[in-house]
């Protein structure tokens, strides 16, 4: 279920209200505690929209916590790339921290679990501890080890710390309930040895808390009021309440939301860096993928993914939302943001026979129309002009309203023309068509009144520039790629032509300067944004999105 009413409050909204209203807490703390082992996607953004939404909402604050508990996969580039992506669609932290800046702490909480007679050191293999699990239907079986005194429970997790065991040599795990029905009440490890550098504490430690026991005391010691976190994370709220019970901090509280799943892509870290070690894209940034750099890449703008996180709401079940209602808030914005403008994906010459060499024209076009304020701009014309190819045909069928021998059509902003024929290449391939113009029509209007059924965007051939285009389609062939047939896996649900380039587009010179990250609308062909490889004599756009949504029609 989807909250999708706007002035209905979603669920956690009214958590917060009740709690505030209570007096259960002040003010309201979030955090978006992101793990810096990979760049973020859209997923995240919808977990960032929600986190820094709620407390600007209520006029609290969002810290960015860095989940830095794994040192094998975490790097800095990862932190900084994070950073640049939460700025970006606009959101501020109140501060910066990291769950390493705990780890003493963590530490000294977890000899006072010892001291307590709540956790001890097991001697068990990684193997074996998963052996005595148990399953869902039958008990687990204690560790040969849970009895262990206290004190030799505390001279062990020391000489842990101190490096003198190996990886996977010991663990440190809570002393629950090794029959608990929750399995991850279970004895849960707390500790385990990775002798690894960290990417912040460098080899200060050699012991690395796990998840669930750094994550809510992490929390705790931020006064985190309300956890936000996703589904699967419910059934490890029993042991985050349980640590801050037994430690008696701060209680924080998590909250569970539905992940954010998008037809046609995958959203895990791990397939998006396997698709970019292995070379299935470019980068992180490719603009295919579902990440928030390559989103800003293809064209994307911030407003237009806040607004996408809003539209489909906050919801408490799984589901999965369709990759056009994504594209769908991009157009809204673009069409209120980007300037028109003319340019030829296709081009074949255009001539105009009975226009004089030398003739030239400049003609006023709207730069956009649902924006006054963005004004107007001359497009030049003379009797050499491009086309897309496939406005024109030779032989046409019935409602065929572009250009094919006998028929007039409208030059955008400019005059009307009636198709006369085409010059053909020794292989029959169309390379020029020809016309007449009318010289009456300026502006696109017959004097007498006849009606022109089709128009076509144009480039006046001698003042263009030539720029490379790149064309997208999904990224995969299926809407759930990860739905895989026995012996495949996601990777063979790639679409293999998710990319297409065009080398020698031309476009009006308006677009002489073009900046990177720049968007346009090129009429009649989508939504366009300057690529970072564009440079000023050699200009490279991205399709961000077409003006319509293209795939509806496939289904
Ligand atoms: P992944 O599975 O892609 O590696 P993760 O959950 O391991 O994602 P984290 O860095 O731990 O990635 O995520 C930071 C926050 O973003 C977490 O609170 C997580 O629940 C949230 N998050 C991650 N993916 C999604 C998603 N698809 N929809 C909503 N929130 C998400
Ligand atoms: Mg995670």
């Amino acid at each position: 279920m989807l909250d999708n009413d706007k002035t209905q409050k979603n669920f956690l909204e009214e958590i917060i209200e009740k709690d505030l209203q209570e007096g259960k807490v002040n003010a309201i703390q979030t955090r978006f505690p992101p793990e810096p082992n990979g760049y973020l996607h859209i997923g995240h953004a919808k977990s960032i929209c929600i986190n820094f939404g709620l407390a600007k909402k209520y006029g609290g604050k969002t810290n960015l916590r860095f989940d830095d508990t794994n040192p094998v996969k975490e790097d800095t580039e990862y932190v900084d790339s994070i950073k640049e992506d939460i700025k970006w669609l606009g959101f501020e932290w109140a501060v910066e921290r990291y769950a390493s800046d705990y780890f003493e702490q963590l530490y000294q909480w977890a000899v006072e679990l010892i001291k307590k007679g709540k956790a001890y050191v097991d001697d068990q293999t990684n193997e074996e501890i998963r052996q005595n699990r148990g399953t869902v239907t039958s008990a687990g079986t204690n560790s040969p080890y849970r009895d262990r005194s206290i004190e030799e429970n505390l001279s062990l997790f020391e000489q842990m710390r101190e490096g003198k065991f190996s990886d996977g040599e010991k663990t440190l795990r809570a002393k629950i309930d090794m029959a608990h029905p929750n399995m991850n009440m279970r004895d849960p490890i707390m500790y385990r040895i990775i002798h690894a550098s960290h990417h912040r504490t460098q080899d200060k430690w050699c012991i690395y808390p796990m998840y669930d026991y750094a994550h809510g005391q992490s929390d705790s010691i931020e006064n985190i009021t309300h956890s936000i976190c996703t589904l699967e994370f419910d059934i490890h709220r029993p042991l985050y309440d349980w640590f801050i019970n037994e430690l008696e901090i701060f209680p924080s509280h998590q909250y569970e939301f539905a992940r954010l799943n998008i037809t046609y892509t995958v959203m895990s870290k791990r397939k998006l860096l396997q698709l970019v070690k292995e070379g299935y894209v470019s980068g992180w940034d490719d603009p295919r993928m579902p990440t928030i750099c390559g989103l800003r890449r293809r064209g994307y703008t911030p407003e237009s993914i806040r607004d996408f996180c809003e539209d489909i709401g906050v919801a408490k079940r799984d589901n999965l939302i369709d990759y056009s209602r994504l594209e769908g808030s991009l157009r809204d914005d673009l069409n209120k943001k980007a300037d028109r403008v003319m340019g030829v994906l296709h081009p074949i010459k255009l001539i105009i026979d009975n226009c004089p060499d030398d003739f030239t024209d400049e003609l006023d076009a709207v730069n956009n129309p649902e924006d006054e304020s963005k004004g107007m701009r001359k497009v030049t014309f003379s009797n050499t002009l491009y086309i897309e190819e496939d406005d024109f045909m030779e032989e046409a069928p019935k409602k065929y309203f572009r250009l094919t021998p006998g028929q007039e059509v409208r030059l955008r902003y400019a005059y009307i023309v009636k198709c006369t024929g085409c010059e053909k290449d020794e292989n029959g391939r169309v390379v020029a068509v020809h016309c007449t113009y009318d010289p009456e029509s300026r502006g696109g209007n017959a004097t007498d009144g006849r009606k022109i059924k089709g128009t076509i965007h144009w480039v006046n051939a001698k003042d263009c520039i030539s720029a490379e285009v790149r064309l997208f389609d999904r990224l995969f062939a299926t809407e759930i790629p990860d739905k895989v047939e026995e012996g495949e896996t996601f990777l063979d649900n790639l679409n293999p032509n998710s990319l297409t380039v065009l080398k020698d587009c031309k476009m009006e010179k308006a677009l002489l300067g073009a900046k990177v990250l720049d968007k346009y609308q090129f009429e009649r062909l989508g939504y366009f944004s300057v690529d970072y490889d564009s440079k000023e004599d050699s200009l490279v756009f991205n399709r961000t999105c077409t003006l319509k949504d293209s795939w509806a029609k496939q289904k």
